[in-house]
């Protein structure tokens, strides 16, 4: 099983019309699974209510949302190190992640078994898939259809009249009329799906390369995610073929776990929790975060 707590994994449906962007703490990205500063952001919609909190990752921009409590303060300038922000804004984040990065150094030497190995590479494209349905472009398709729908009517009035006898122009008119229309739903059918391919490949494909790569996906894994992804009906799944998500995960580089390592954010944990369990002499588990109060 994943997982679960300790760490932003809730996927950000909210898409607020205005955004304020309020300082910046130490967070874990479960894209980039790595400790990085993340912008905390707080959004209102269309009729100016306030959104739930979020947080957008400075590394690879996931936003998900959080709960600011877990946070001691949000500092509005970067400091030099990840170390200090971590310490001035969020410092039981070893505690609440430690669960996440046994579980994650398990995933990236290969130690998982399916059925366990299959959600830790579907997990990216469920949390991506926020973006992708952000771009399913439906109000787009509705307005192209229309406005194409009202620019075709003259040059279907002009051939109506110039090719045709006047007797039958009436019903020449009405013929060309429909096929006004739906040359117009297939034209803006056309430039939403391949406007959502182009910001898919744009946007999408970096970050889930980027979280697949210490995975080390074979291309069988990722035609039966594909496969998956197009059965539960993810936008995310009709964006990508497998193998050119394979490439593009070939390119990457792995920066998993950099930060974490270099902090040494098992050990901490592992003291962190001798300190508030004696008895458990700083047992950490994968299983599950430490942290009840988080998402
Ligand atoms: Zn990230």
């Amino acid at each position: 099983m994943l997982p679960a707590g300790g760490y932003p994994s809730d996927m950000n449906w909210d898409w607020p019309r205005r955004k304020q962007r309020t300082g910046w703490v130490a967070e874990y990205c479960v894209i980039c699974r790595d400790v990085h500063p993340h912008q905390v952001v707080h959004g209102r919609d269309d009729r100016g209510n306030a959104l739930p909190p979020a947080v957008d990752c400075a590394s690879c921009s996931l936003s998900s949302t959080t709960n600011a409590s877990r946070y001691l303060t949000v500092l509005t300038k970067l400091p030099e190190t990840l170390t200090e922000l971590v310490a001035r804004t969020f410092p039981r984040l070893p505690l609440a992640v430690g669960g996440r990065i046994l579980w994650e150094k398990e995933a990236i030497r290969g130690a998982l078994q399916p059925p366990e190995r299959q959600q830790a590479l579907q997990e990216p494209f469920l949390i991506l898939s926020y973006l992708a349905r952000r771009n399913y472009g439906i109000g787009a398709f509705l307005g192209f259809s229309v406005l194409f729908t009202v620019l075709s009517f003259i040059p279907m009035t002009i051939a109506a009249v110039t090719l045709f006898p006047a007797r039958t122009q009436d019903r020449a008119l009405g013929v060309l009329i429909w096929v006004g229309i739906a040359g117009s739903v297939a034209l803006a059918a056309w430039i939403v799906r391949h406007n959502r391919r182009r910001s898919g490949k744009r946007v999408i494909l970096p970050m889930l390369s980027k979280s697949l790569r210490p995975l080390r996906p074979s291309i069988d894994e990722l035609r039966e995610i594909a496969e998956w992804a197009k059965g539960m009906r993810q936008p995310i799944g009709m964006l990508f073929d497998p193998l050119e998500l394979f490439e593009a995960v070939s390119r990457q580089t792995d920066r998993s776990l950099v930060h974490a390592d270099e902090m040494d954010l098992i050990g901490q944990a592992q003291r962190m929790q001798a300190e508030l369990n004696p008895t458990r002499d700083g047992e950490l588990s994968s299983e599950s975060g430490d942290d009840p109060e988080v998402l």
